[in-house]
This record gives structure tokens, C-alpha cells and sequence, in this order.
């Protein structure tokens, strides 16, 4: 897969950051609110990550998309405003952080529509959508097209745009897909009982590995898209290297630094084939025959 890009560009970046604040905690389990310090952990992206980070992106002349749950936006209004003020995209991010992996439609067509209400309070329309945790359902692409959206970004299946459609084949999606090794969350994200391994890595390792990877992205034509949460990348060494990240990626020669939705809009419009994604099952029986292990319950 290849992709063509604006204006004879080389390659695309998209700089994202995920906002979750206290919703993924809570999501997880609603007792531990109980932990005080645990909440200012995940407090401190609102309170003072996205602030550092709007400074550092205004500084770097870039646009930005924040992905923002429902609760986060209804907890901290005038966060959400300044991330708008500041030219940046808002885009969906479920209410609570909700985990979408095994529900039903029903069940994950109301946390969509919670998150949309939430977001509509604060007069915006998102285009973009992103599953919690990135964990997407093969009914969610159709709950997603009746709602309007136009593109998400929670797939793993590529290195470039593509659209594709739901189970019902109606509509489609343009599909910006990421990657784990481009998460923060695994570079440094470490709460005692609540996440991680207790190893956090060095923001020089980190902007390496990243920088190989925009280099990589750039020689390919391809589209490096990079997720941030606040609440960890708001800190200040990791802030610090992402501004240097930043500035070398908007080096490359020919690499066009853009919001998601720019980078959707992009794509709808240059992007002839629609996917259908194919579900790969297990063969029927297959552990029933071999013994190997009971058949997984669904
Ligand atoms: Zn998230």
C-alpha cells in the first residue's frame, strides 16, 4: 500500500494525544477514585500537561489532534477550549474510556453517543474517531459511519491511510492506522497497582526510537502517527523531547505535519479502493479435533 500526498510532499506526521485523564482509571474501576494520589496522577494532564504541551505546539507551529473522552471534556471544560483556542483538532475518545473489547453494539453505540453529547456541550463536532484502549469491535465501523464520523484511528493493519467499510457495507471509513511502538504509554507509563512494569525509559532512548521511526515513515511515503497522553508526556523531560522530536520530524524533507483530520480529508478524497476487512477465524472444531486445548468460549 502507498499513498500520494499534498503538494508533492514526501511523507505525512500526525502528533496526537489522547487526554484521558482520570476516565481510563475509573473505567477500569470506579473504587478507585478512593486513591487520591492515583487521581492527581492522572489529574496532572489536564492541570498541567496539556497546558506545557499547547505552549510546545504553538512554539513548534504545529496543529495537533486531541483525542478527549466525554467525562475528561465534562470534568475540564476550559481545557477543552484552550486545546480549541489553540487551533488543534478534538476528536472522540468513548465517555469513560470505556473497555469496548467483547460488547455488544448497543452497549458501545451508548458510550458513543455519551461521548458525542459531551463533546456537543462544548459546541464541538468531531470527525475523528478513536477507540479506547484502540480496541475496536467489527460492528463499531458502521456505528461510527451512521454517526457521521468520517475517519478513525485505532487500527494496526498499515502504514498509510486506506478507507474501508463496515459489516453492513454501507459507507465507509478512512482509516489513519498506529502502532504500539508509537504510544508513550509503553515508553514510560508506571503507577503501583494501577499500570506498568516500574521500568521507565529515558526520553533520549525514546525520541531515538521515535525519530527511526519518522525517518522510516519518510523514506516510505508513509504516515507516522504518534499518540501522547498528557498525563505522561506532560512531564517535563518527555515534553522537552517530543519538542526536539518535533522539530526534527518538521526537518525531513517534504514531510507534511498535519492533523488527522487533514490527513482524513486528504485520504477520502485520493483514495479510490474500500477495504472490506476480513474476519479470520479459527477453523471450526480445530482444538475440538486436535486436543490440544478446550475450544476458547466466546
Ligand atoms: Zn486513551
Amino acid at each position: 500500500m502507498t499513498a500520494t500526498w499534498p503538494d508533492g510532499r514526501r511523507a505525512a506526521a500526525a502528533f496526537t494525544f489522547d487526554v484521558d485523564a482520570e476516565s481510563c482509571v475509573l473505567a477500569h474501576d470506579p473504587a478507585a477514585s478512593s486513591r487520591m494520589s492515583l487521581m492527581t496522577h492522572q489529574a496532572y494532564g489536564p492541570r498541567v500537561g496539556v497546558p506545557r504541551l499547547l505552549r510546545l505546539l504553538e512554539r513548534q507551529q504545529v496543529r495537533a489532534t486531541f483525542f478527549v473522552p466525554g467525562f475528561t471534556a465534562d470534568t475540564y471544560p476550559g481545557m477543552v477550549r484552550q486545546i480549541i483556542d489553540g487551533g488543534h483538532e478534538v476528536a472522540h475518545h468513548g465517555y469513560l474510556h470505556e473497555p469496548m473489547q467483547g460488547i455488544s453494539a448497543e452497549a458501545e453505540a451508548e458510550y458513543i453517543d455519551r461521548g458525542l453529547e459531551a463533546l456537543d456541550r462544548l459546541g464541538v463536532r468531531p470527525t475523528g474517531y478513536r477507540a479506547p484502549w484502540w480496541e475496536m469491535n467489527w460492528h463499531s465501523a458502521d456505528l461510527l459511519i451512521e454517526r457521521g464520523f468520517t475517519y478513525d484511528s485505532s487500527l494496526l493493519d498499515g502504514d498509510v491511510p486506506y478507507r474501508f467499510s463496515g459489516a453492513s457495507g454501507r459507507g465507509s471509513l478512512v482509516e489513519i492506522p498506529v502502532d504500539w511502538t508509537l504510544d508513550d504509554w509503553e515508553q514510560y507509563a508506571f503507577y503501583p497497582g494501577w499500570t506498568g512494569s516500574g521500568v521507565i525509559e529515558s526520553p533520549a532512548k525514546v525520541h531515538e526510537m521515535w525519530l527511526l521511526e519518522a525517518q522510516a515513515h519518510h523514506a516510505e511515503g508513509g504516515c507516522f502517527v504518534l499518540t501522547n497522553h498528557p498525563f505522561i508526556s506532560g512531564r517535563p523531560s518527555k515534553a522537552a523531547a517530543l519538542e526536539r522530536l518535533i522539530e526534527d520530524v518538521r526537518a525531513l524533507d517534504g514531510m507534511w505535519v498535519a492533523t488527522l483530520g487533514e490527513i482524513a480529508e486528504h485520504a477520502a478524497r485520493t483514495v479510490q479502493e474500500v477495504r472490506q476487512i476480513r474476519r479470520v477465524e479459527c477453523p471450526e472444531g480445530y482444538f475440538d479435533r486436535t486436543g490440544a486445548r478446550p475450544a476458547p468460549a466466546h
